[in-house]
């Protein structure tokens, strides 16, 4: 069957036009009809082949959501019709430790959604049903999308780092990642601040929960005063001011993914013995843990529907920091 999408030919170029054939399902695979996809920065990323990974042409998406139209052999939980969603992840080895262990996005065999093969933004997509998840009923396809690259992201390191009643956390930069991110935390019990360059998004941080919010990474009043400081930012930050925000035993944790190296002052992370550490989406459980999760507490990302023919205005919008807070493309509009 051919299947009709949108792909990048070089990079940093537009995305046009392009078709593929698919051939017959692996046994574990299914055949999903793509209804809505989110728009990440990783997908500018690989449009622009920062990464050094990216194989044109490209077909960008990986906040995938639609419905199961085909099923392989050996699929085990899915039926025709069920509604369903893809993250960046769609493989690995699930033997090693880490895959067995519920960290399957640290495994060395891990298989990406846009990497060396094609994602979301397109008609269809084929992929393996063990990277597959249901939607719960309480979330809505459009705003469901970012939460299965943006949502995992930033539910997970909070989790995993004991955000919870009492932990006080502030999220660095106010964007699809920290809008998401502020909500999970407030959810989770945090008391929650942000720190972020636009002024313009003071209320909408305290709109999703946070009871701080500042444009002054070197407010005296935020020194030494988080157990967790979360960036979600695209760019690479002076960190040394960060730790300086971080309560003796803090953690800063990048979830954004910036380009470069991490450069940090020794002495103040070794006096208050601080960690500098990273985070990477999460594995299969957390990734089912947080849309229940979501779907209980009620976070919703907030989007910004866009039909897919609009999707170079999409991507122009992203790159300019014009996104409040997710563009999702509607591929049935
Ligand atoms: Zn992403
Ligand atoms: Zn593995």
């Amino acid at each position: 069957m051919k299947v009709s999408a949108f792909a990048v030919y070089r990079e940093r170029e537009v995305l046009k036009d392009y078709s593929f054939e698919i051939g017959a399902l692996g046994s574990h695979e299914v055949l999903v009809k793509v209804t809505h996809c989110g728009l990440c920065h990783s997908d500018l990323h690989m449009i622009d082949d920062d990464w050094g990974v990216s194989e044109y042409p490209l077909v960008p998406g990986h906040e995938i959501v639609g419905f199961v139209e085909k099923v392989g052999k050996e699929v085990n939980g899915f039926k025709v019709g069920d509604r369903v969603g893809v993250g960046w992840q769609c493989g690995s080895c699930l033997k090693c430790k880490e895959c067995l262990s519920g960290f399957e996005q640290l495994c060395t065999q891990m298989v990406e959604t846009i990497v060396g093969r094609h994602g979301g933004f397109a008609d269809h997509i084929v992929v393996d049903s063990r990277f597959v998840y249901k939607i719960p009923d309480e979330i809505d396809s459009a705003w469901g999308a970012p939460l299965l690259c943006a949502g995992l992201t930033v539910y997970q390191p909070l989790f995993f780092y004991g955000a919870g009643k009492g932990v006080r956390v502030a999220v660095v930069g106010l964007g699809g990642l920290g809008h998401l991110a502020v909500q999970f935390a407030k959810a989770l019990g945090c008391e929650v601040a942000v720190i972020s360059t636009s002024l313009d998004k003071g209320r909408d941080a305290i709109k999703f929960g946070a009871s701080k919010f500042s444009t002054n990474v070197s407010d005296k009043k935020l020194l030494r005063k988080f157990d967790i400081v979360l960036d979600t930012t695209q760019v690479n930050l002076d960190w040394g001011l960060y730790i300086e925000l971080l309560a003796p035993l803090g953690r800063l944790v990048i979830a954004g993914i910036p380009v470069g190296e991490v450069a940090v002052p020794i002495g103040p992370l070794v006096n208050g013995q601080k960690s500098v550490c990273g985070a990477s989406l999460g594995g299969r459980t957390t990734m089912k843990e947080m849309l229940v999760f979501a779907a209980k507490n009620n976070i919703k990302p907030q989007v910004e529907l866009m039909p897919i023919d609009k999707i170079n205005e999409a991507v122009r919008k992203l790159r300019e920091g014009r996104a409040r807070y997710r563009i999702v493309l509607d591929l049935q509009a």
